[in-house]
């Protein structure tokens, strides 16, 4: 059996998760579709042959996923994701429908269940397998998934691998409970330094871990060799809000991050519980109060879809218009559907998915501060 894993071509006004980010490569992002590539590593070491391309760096369209499929004359092609309920997604892969050598829109233990399994329960193991594997598609090695042009842009985006795992169990997240893990400073101040002389002015660099803030010890010295190494470098990446102190904010305004993501998820105690977030409100105040002091720019990613109640979404819009009084500004808010991924400890979760109309007031208020476009 041979399999083509591939990230598809992006249309440039059309995503098709309502999450922007995403490892298995299925938004609009310029995120390594990381997941992804782990599964296609990790099968292709099991019992099949596996090959990876990625569509939407090259700028490729759905003729040339077609004119390639020929070519490769596979036995059939599935996709991995995890978005299969939302109808835009589903239109997105409507030139493949007629291709009866495609199997798309199917998740991974549909095709190889002890895959799946070991991708689990051996997160290190299947990393080290993509760490090997990775160069034999881009020829890369030094740089190995680091290189990736930015979508739908003039410039490209060099996606830095920070680090990897969480110290985190959020319900809904791939990462959850895998073992966090920084790299050693000085190999990313290496790698930085390595893009900042082959990079062009527009190009974009994005941190990539769980949270640079997790390991304070880690961010102090990061910080202090980048001054000294690559002062003017600046970046993107994601934070945890919740360990976002008056120091760590300091340190963070230091690094260089340009625009830091913060995923609280919800406003509400009862709701960042029913995400199983690690952070409270009061947490997720104090850390943006504390980013806002020290002139850190961040968006904040908030989610529904889990089976939250009236008293959530009264107690959000209660502690939406605390933080906006308190002067709390995100520069934009991502906001959208929770889809859970088979294998997520939500996927199992009773009640997700049940939309209240109250969830369109508290949108309402999120429009009218503000924190989301109209
Ligand atoms: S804190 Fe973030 S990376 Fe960690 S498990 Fe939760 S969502 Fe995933």
């Amino acid at each position: 059996m041979k399999i083509l894993f591939f990230n598809p071509p992006l249309y440039a006004d059309k995503y098709y998760t309502e999450a922007e980010e995403c490892c298995f490569g299925m938004a609009g992002k310029p995120v390594v579709p990381h997941n992804l590539l782990r599964i296609a590593s990790t099968i292709s070491n099991f019992r099949v042959k596996a090959t990876f391309k990625d569509y939407a760096i090259e700028n490729k369209t759905w003729p040339d996923v077609l004119t390639d499929l020929e070519d490769y004359n596979l036995a059939f092609t599935p996709i991995l994701h995890g978005g299969t309920a939302h109808n835009r997604y589903l239109a997105y892969y409507e030139p493949l429908h007629h291709n009866k050598k495609v199997v798309a829109l199917c998740y991974p233990d549909a095709i190889a269940p002890e895959v799946y399994q070991y991708l689990r329960l051996d997160y290190d193991a299947s990393l080290r397998l993509m760490h090997q594997w990775i160069p034999r598609f881009n020829g890369n090695s030094q740089i190995n998934y680091s290189l990736y042009p930015y979508h739908n842009t003039a410039g490209k985006v060099y996606v830095v691998q920070a680090g990897t795992g969480c110290k985190y169990n959020c319900n809904f997240c791939v990462w959850a409970g895998k073992k966090y893990q920084l790299r050693p400073v000085d190999d990313v101040i290496n790698q930085l330094s390595h893009i900042d002389r082959v990079r062009a002015p527009r190009d974009e660099i994005f941190l990539l871990s769980s949270q640079i803030t997790s390991d304070p010890e880690w961010l102090q010295r990061f910080v202090e060799e980048k001054t000294k190494w690559l002062p003017n470098i600046r970046f993107y990446g994601d934070i945890g809000v919740g360990e976002v102190t008056e120091a760590i904010a300091s340190l963070l305004k230091k690094s260089g991050i340009m625009n830091a993501t913060v995923g609280a998820e919800a406003l509400s105690d009862g709701w960042l519980r029913k995400f199983r977030k690690p952070w409270t409100y009061d947490s997720i105040k104090r850390g943006l109060l504390a980013l806002q002091k020290a002139d850190v720019t961040y968006h904040l990613i908030l989610r529904c879809g889990i089976g939250e109640t009236q008293a959530d979404i009264a107690e959000s819009i209660r502690n939406l218009v605390e933080l906006n009084n308190l002067g709390v500004k995100p520069d934009y808010v991502q906001w959208g559907k929770i889809y859970p991924y088979p294998g997520t400890d939500i996927s199992t979760l009773e009640g997700k998915q049940e939309f209240l109309p109250e969830l369109k007031l508290y949108v309402d208020w999120l429009k009218d501060l503000g924190w989301i476009k109209r």
